[in-house]
């Protein structure tokens, strides 16, 4: 893009990867892997039919290590403190299951909590409790000082960037807050890691390789802090160590892949990389808010990369997205009400490039609404 920061980055990426048939507006629902990336998860498959999966397991073992040490480190946590997870549904559910806070707890999280994190909540016998949130779902940090300090739930869950709209979570103040009163404090990073400074201090943070990260679908990851984990009751083994809350067999390739997506995310410089998608979600929300009628949610400045877009009257979201996709090629996401339902009243569509946007992209985007 012209006055994009960083052109170099979005050109590398986009030399990296294999040509997109159309015009990829999606990673907030899954990235275009990297040639090296889907390489390494093919090589890592061919091993294990060459030499067997255990060994072949054995062999990418210094490579995986490597791939727990630096993700630890994304999150302010170390590699001994890693589990490998399929998903971050996945993540959150071997989570509430092997935390054993007493059936009706109430568990802080935002209106706009995914669907999927109320359910693993809900099922655990927890009870979600809405923090206070401005008008865009944003936490309202003193009311949440003031419900800390008066009547804590017995933990916050908190989704960093949802997936129906792209606004960051004030995460380090929520993580000083519960520090300071001793409230557990899980954090959903699925949509914030890649795109959002996710070194901040919490007991959990969970989330998934196939978003921002690049890596392959299939593969999540749930870090926990060794003080918190003692805490917890994993199906089998000893909580102290985090292999405890893996599965005892794995898509190992994927972990291998993540590890390699990683390292092009820790290559490219993850400031550098959040500058840049802070500015393509500026680039688009300029871009397109009013366009037909289309009405953008985020504020334009918010540092994130993904755009939600009220339509117009009468419009229907899901028929856009497929009509984008048939006639003009164009990837997008319909979000519709049951993916947050305590904060999405209708369906939005969700415009989510990665790096490597063009002015062109957007022109074919624009056009197409
Ligand atoms: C995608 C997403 C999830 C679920 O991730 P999976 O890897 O599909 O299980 C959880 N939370 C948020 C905010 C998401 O965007």
């Amino acid at each position: 893009m012209t006055d994009l920061p960083l052109p170099e980055l979005g050109a590398a990426w986009r030399a990296a990867r294999p040509r997109p048939a159309g015009v990829h507006l999606d990673s907030a629902a899954c990235s275009r892997q990297s040639v090296k990336v889907l390489d390494a998860v093919a090589h890592h498959a061919r091993h294990e039919a060459e030499v067997g999966g255990y060994q072949a397991e054995a062999s990418a073992e210094t490579l995986l290590q490597q791939g727990r040490s630096v993700l630890g480190g994304l999150v302010g946590m170390a590699a001994a403190d890693v589990a490998f997870t399929e998903s971050a549904s996945s993540a959150v559910r071997v989570l509430f299951a092997a935390w054993p806070l007493p059936a009706g707890s109430r568990v802080g999280v935002l209106p706009g909590e995914y669907h999927g994190n109320l359910a693993a909540i809900l099922y655990a016998g927890l009870v979600p409790e809405a923090l206070p949130a401005d008008d865009l779902g944003r936490v309202d940090v003193e009311a949440l000082a003031r419900l800390l300090r008066s009547d804590p739930p017995a933990a916050v869950h908190l989704t960093v960037v949802a997936s129906h709209r792209a606004v960051v979570q004030p995460v380090v103040e929520v993580s000083r807050l519960c520090r300071a009163t001793g409230v557990p404090l899980v954090l959903d990073v699925a949509q914030a890691l890649g795109q959002v400074d996710c070194d901040v201090r919490a007991d959990a943070v969970y989330g998934t390789s196939r978003k921002w990260l690049a890596g392959p679908r299939g593969v999540g990851f749930l870090v926990l802090r060794p003080a918190f984990r003692a805490g917890l009751v994993p199906v089998q083994g000893d909580p102290a160590d985090v292999l405890s809350f893996e599965t005892h067999d794995a898509h190992v390739a994927g972990r291998v892949g993540l590890t390699l997506a990683i390292g092009e995310h820790l290559a490219a410089g993850p400031a550098a990389v959040r500058a840049r998608l802070a500015g393509v979600g500026r680039a688009v929300r300029e871009r397109v808010d009013g366009v037909a009628g289309w009405r953008v949610v985020e504020p334009f400045g918010e540092p994130t990369a993904a755009t939600t877009l009220v339509p117009p009257d009468g419009v229907d979201v899901a028929g856009t997205v497929a009509r984008l996709r048939a006639e003009h090629g164009v990837v997008t996401t319909a979000c519709l009400p049951a993916r947050a339902p305590g904060e999405l009243t209708g369906p939005v569509l969700r415009v989510s490039p990665h790096l490597d946007v063009t002015d062109a992209d957007l022109e074919t985007l624009a056009a197409a609404l």
